[in-house]
């Protein structure tokens, strides 16, 4: 054992620096400097797991290869896992600790460190390599990983609706202006051609969502049944997407958005009208049918996230003006000339005289 790095203080130390954030990229970097403070090893990896059907899939959140510590918010596509791994979540579902991997050439080990959600499937796995593993420090590292997680868990529920389990409002405003600082990032970035910027690349688009004469539900069959037609469409709309980093927030009492990537407008408007479709279809118990209307628009180019919003929004308005149940895109309405593009008046801080 380490006398140095296993001192109690230290550690202490290291959950109180954890603990003291609450963005989680910070946070996956926080916990990754801690272990490789307290744990001399070469390489620990950090990865989301997702559970579709009965296989599950990880996503590489964050890693510390010999020293270098890195989140990776640019790769979050999520893969299928090996037999081997997928033999090591069987027996951690079982007992609920970590497991130690041997190396096929004898190199050394790979130990998985589990945590796990509400309904006690794996939610997170830290991956560590390593030489020889003590009890001690597995026990260790383990146990600074579990404060880790609960303190994410903590975090999450606060970024959640609690009717319908969805994001609330909190980060969508930071995940808008995320979108739109990277989007311009690409400009400078001499790796991406015009044809990448304008063709494969995928492209950022939101999209409001409303479900249509929600106050009718409400008065026709009461407040409960309009909570369950809420719960049922937030279940159809993230069902509906996609892709994994699609994401669906509610953003007011009937009122939705949904990030999604698609490559071409056509991509988008078809990706959003499938939401809108597999609402119209359903079937709501003793409410019947259900419509919703979406006005959307690509994220790019534009001053602040309100105005991304606003945009999207005048399409919805158009929507709910003509007709309801349908889609509307904000920038083939403003080519039509349906939609006029309100002038931009600058705001103070840009102002420069
Ligand atoms: P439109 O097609 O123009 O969108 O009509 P609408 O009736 O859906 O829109 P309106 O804005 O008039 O009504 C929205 C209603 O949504 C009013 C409000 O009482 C109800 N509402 C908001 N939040 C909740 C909620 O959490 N649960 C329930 N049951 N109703 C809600
Ligand atoms: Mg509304
Ligand atoms: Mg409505």
């Amino acid at each position: 054992m380490n006398q140095h790095n296993y001192n109690a203080i230290t550690i202490v130390d290291s959950l109180v620096t954890i603990t003291s954030h609450t963005e989680k990229i910070v946070l996956e970097k926080s916990l990754l400097i801690a272990l490789n403070a307290l744990i001399p090893t070469k390489n620990i990896r950090l990865f989301r797991v997702q559970k579709t059907g009965e296989k599950h899939e990880i996503s590489l959140l964050a890693f510390s290869a010999n020293g270098v510590i890195s989140s990776s918010q640019n790769n979050k596509q999520s893969q299928p896992i090996s037999d081997e791994l997928s033999a090591a979540f069987e027996s951690i579902s079982q007992h609920g600790e970590c497991e130690a991997i041997a190396n096929a050439d004898n190199t050394g080990w790979q130990i998985i460190y589990p945590s796990f959600d509400a309904n006690k499937d794996i939610y997170m796995i830290l991956v560590q390599s390593c030489q020889q593993p003590t009890t001690y420090e597995q026990k260790t590292v383990h146990g600074i990983f579990k404060v880790y997680a609960n303190h994410v868990a903590l975090i999450e529920k606060t970024q959640r609706d609690k009717l319908t389990g969805l994001f609330n409002r909190e980060t969508l405003d930071d995940e808008i202006t995320k979108i739109l600082v990277n989007g311009n990032d690409d400009l400078f970035d001499v790796n991406i051609n015009d044809a990448r910027r304008t063709s494969g690349k995928p492209r950022n688009w939101l999209g409001v969502i409303d479900i249509d004469h929600f106050k009718l539900i409400n008065d026709n069959f009461g407040h409960l049944y309009g909570d369950e037609v809420l719960i049922l469409v937030s279940r159809l709309m993230t069902s509906g997407c996609m892709r994994d980093d699609d994401l669906v927030y509610r953003y007011g009492g009937e009122e939705f958005v949904v990030l999604l990537k698609a490559t071409t407008e056509d991509d988008a408007m078809n990706a959003f009208d499938r939401l809108r479709v597999i609402v119209a279809e359903h079937n709501f118990p003793q409410v019947g049918k259900v419509s919703i209307s979406i006005g959307f628009v690509e994220i790019t180019g534009q001053q602040t996230s309100s105005d991304v919003i606003g945009e999207a929004d005048g399409a919805l308005y158009y929507a709910k003006h003509n007709g309801r149940n349908q889609t509307q895109s904000y920038h083939q309405l403003v080519e039509q000339g349906t939609l006029v593009v309100p002038e931009h008046t600058p705001t103070p801080d840009v102002e420069l005289f």
